[in-house]
């Protein structure tokens, strides 16, 4: 079946009990146990597991085409639960451009508990390479990235992490499973914000993991998650599961309404760069046109006038609100510098932009007013 259709039933069956054609919504926390202590129905506690947070992880493993997934609260809970089960000594590779949590996380925690990390141009398959020669237990990829849009070519990195006896992982927050499917090149885990996409109305924070094989790595982070308790809500599972059905339709509209935004705002001689993996001009557009279905709704632009050119400019904008966080039916711009914390990282000048679910003509009158 194709990606539409599953993304419509994946984990749908109509409920045994009443014959409810949508999902219910299970809140209970514990499960009743058999005259022996045993479970009878599957469950035992909303920690360790729960029916509404089944039929999401069914749903999203079915989309990325992996063999189980995990659920947590957050994004953050997913790619710390994966990564906090490696023991000391491990070594981590993550992209130079990436998500701020993502460099946080691999640059201040990890090593704080033994487990040591390199920030490695992932576009790179060079310096990606040389960065293993110290060792490598996790290749972490995040493509396109946030905030430049980098890419990075995961079918390469996969060979040079498996040759490096180590595991490809990649957060496809950005592109979805729609646009890309990282384990059918050849990545061992897929990681995903599903506040972003996969919620897709800026309502319900979640993460996910999915993985290639149901393996000891599975049973290890799902045995950290089940102990350490970065459960998904039912009540935010329901509301994931709810998204997962519009998902390829609302990313067609994204990627749409993005491409036209890039084109026009590549015209315009108040921005330096436009990064969107559509542009002919952007560096990765022969990887993405090779390993995605489509570029994306994230863009970001990078503005001649400095700082102050790209606050004013987001200042002036009507329709793109100025938030943080992406891939709702609303439109979003970031000054990207103004929210990573003590020591940003972002340049000064650039602004990234989720581009929403609008009528295109609405958002470009925007955009031009605001110029
Ligand atoms: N990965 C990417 C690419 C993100 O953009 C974000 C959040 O913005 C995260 C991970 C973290 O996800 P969450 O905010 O759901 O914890």
């Amino acid at each position: 079946m194709r990606l539409e259709t599953l993304a419509v039933h994946a984990g749908g069956a109509p409920d045994a009990a009443t014959g409810a054609v949508t999902p219910p919504l299970h809140f209970a926390t514990t499960f009743r146990h058999g005259p022996a202590g045993e479970r009878v129905d599957g469950y035992e506690y909303q920690r360790e597991g729960n029916p509404t947070n089944d039929r999401l992880r069914e749903a999203i493993a079915t989309l990325e085409g992996g063999a189980a997934a995990l659920t947590f609260a957050s994004g953050m809970a997913a790619m710390s639960a994966l990564l906090e089960s490696l023991p000391a000594g491990a070594r981590v590779l993550f992209p130079d451009d990436c998500y701020t949590g993502t460099r946080v996380l691999c640059g201040e925690f990890l090593p704080q508990r033994g487990v040591m990390s390199a920030a490695v141009d992932m576009a790179d398959a060079d310096a990606v390479r040389a960065a293993c020669a110290d060792g490598v237990a996790v290749l972490w990829a995040e493509t396109p990235s946030n905030p430049r849009l980098k890419l990075c070519d995961i079918a390469a990195l996969a060979d040079i992490a498996h040759a490096h006896g180590a595991l490809l992982a990649c957060d496809n927050t950005f592109a979805t499973p729609v646009l890309q499917r990282p384990l059918a090149l050849g990545a061992d885990v897929v990681m995903h914000s599903t506040t972003k996409y996969f919620g897709g109305h800026s309502d319900v924070l979640g993460g996910a993991l999915v993985f290639a094989r149901e393996d000891a790595l599975f049973e290890r982070v799902a045995h950290r998650l089940h102990v350490t308790g970065a459960t998904m809500a039912p009540f935010s599972a329901w509301l994931t599961l709810r998204g997962c059905r519009s998902l390829p339709a609302r990313m067609a509209m994204h990627c749409s309404n993005a491409r036209r935004v890039a084109d026009f705002l590549a015209g315009r001689g108040e921005i330096e760069r436009v990064n969107y993996p559509g542009l002919a001009s952007h560096p990765g557009h022969a990887i993405a046109a090779r390993q995605m279905r489509d570029f994306g709704g994230m863009l970001s632009l990078e503005f001649r006038g400095g700082r102050e050119a790209a606050l004013r400019f987001a200042g002036r904008l009507n329709l793109f609100t100025n938030a943080t966080s992406l891939g709702g039916c609303e439109s979003l711009v970031e000054h990207r510098a103004s929210v990573e914390g003590a020591a940003p990282v972002s340049p000064q000048n650039l602004l990234r932009m989720s581009v929403g679910l609008e009528h295109i003509d609405d958002l470009i009158d925007d955009l031009q007013r605001a110029f």
